[in-house]
């Protein structure tokens, strides 16, 4: 791509559209200055340990450079700078921070969507995302007493949660691992990944799991899914028509049946462990882990890491978000 037009997008978008005020919806601006912020130039050097005196010099910053990519990170005793870099300096604290991407979906996705390749992601496997944002917000909430939580587009194909509550603020490592594993549904990655005995999981939480797994893989059922479960074809249409009818609304009555015919298939767990979140572990317990700078563009996609609403949440589609980049792409 021509670096002379990129760096003319992302300087317009920093210059007309970012408003920096908006980072207050994610981060806390009485410790700016001592925030560590990195950075990838246009011509793909990654930097770190930068800090800034107010949120404006940062925007400055932004304009000035037109880095591609630009991270957060923890809040230090000083501010980081190339000479003080952040191992030198006491750790502050860092928002409690959930890393979900459908890459992580890999082995899992060809049982929800016809996606091919690690690159593509769609509106029926995005809801393996969806499904673990509401599973994750739900608990966070209701079981750790959690409220401010915010919910971001990472920019190309995963989420980023951010828990802003003061008192997560300057958890620990191990407790920000107690966290995960309390919120793990399934121990292990790609195939060989498996549902956590019953016993493991807390009883509230585990219900609560598999209410909202099978209302979304429900809502998202398609008639050959049914039968590749080993479902007899008649079990499938039925199962089908009787959604359409009630227009996608799972019932009580509908959910006890079906769940009824895949105890017969012993197919229950395997659902729960396709639609069982899956978050990055090494971010969320990384206290020095840069994230994404909600609202700033992603290098690769050229689209904004943009702070989602819970209204039009489940009509998300990543693949309509517009890029930045678009109008140098249909140039070339
Ligand atoms: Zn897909």
């Amino acid at each position: 791509m021509n670096m002379s037009k990129r760096r003319i997008a992302i300087r317009d978008y920093y210059a007309t559209e970012f408003d920096v005020d908006t980072l207050t919806q994610v981060i806390d601006f009485s410790s700016f200055s001592t925030r560590e912020f990195g950075f990838v130039s246009l011509n793909g050097k990654f930097f770190r340990n930068i800090a800034f005196e107010t949120p404006d010099d940062l925007q400055d910053f932004l304009i000035d450079r037109c880095p591609t990519d630009a991270y957060i990170g923890a809040v230090y005793d000083n501010p980081p700078s190339r000479k003080r870099p952040i191992h030198t300096l006491e750790w502050i604290g860092h928002e409690l921070v959930f890393d979900i991407d459908i890459n992580d979906y890999d082995a899992v996705r060809k049982y929800v969507c016809d996606c091919t390749g690690a690159g593509q992601v769609c509106l029926r496997c995005w809801q393996l995302i969806n499904v673990s944002i509401s599973l994750i917000d739900e608990t966070l909430r209701r079981d750790f007493g959690m409220n401010d939580i915010i919910w971001l587009f990472s920019g190309r194909r995963g989420v980023h949660g951010w828990v802003r509550d003061s008192n997560t603020f300057d958890l620990d490592r191990d407790q920000r691992q107690s966290i995960i594993d309390y919120l793990s549904i399934i121990k292990g990655e790609d195939e060989t990944a498996r549902v956590q005995e019953r016993k493991q999981l807390k009883y509230e939480f585990r219900k609560r799991t598999e209410s909202t797994i099978f209302r979304y893989y429900l809502k998202n059922i398609r008639r050959k899914d049914l039968v590749e479960l080993g479902l007899s074809g008649n079990v499938a249409t039925n199962t089908i028509r009787q959604l359409k009818h009630q227009d996608g609304y799972v019932d009580d009555n509908l959910a006890r049946s079906f769940n009824l015919s895949l105890a017969r298939v012993n197919k229950y767990d395997e659902i729960l462990r396709r639609w069982a979140p899956r978050i990055d572990h090494k971010v969320t317990i990384d206290l020095r882990r840069l994230l994404r700078m909600p609202t700033s563009i992603h290098g690769k996609t050229g689209k904004v890491a943009r702070i989602l609403d819970f209204e039009d949440f489940f009509d998300f589609n990543p693949e309509d978000e517009p890029s930045i980049f678009s109008d140098i792409e249909e140039q070339r």
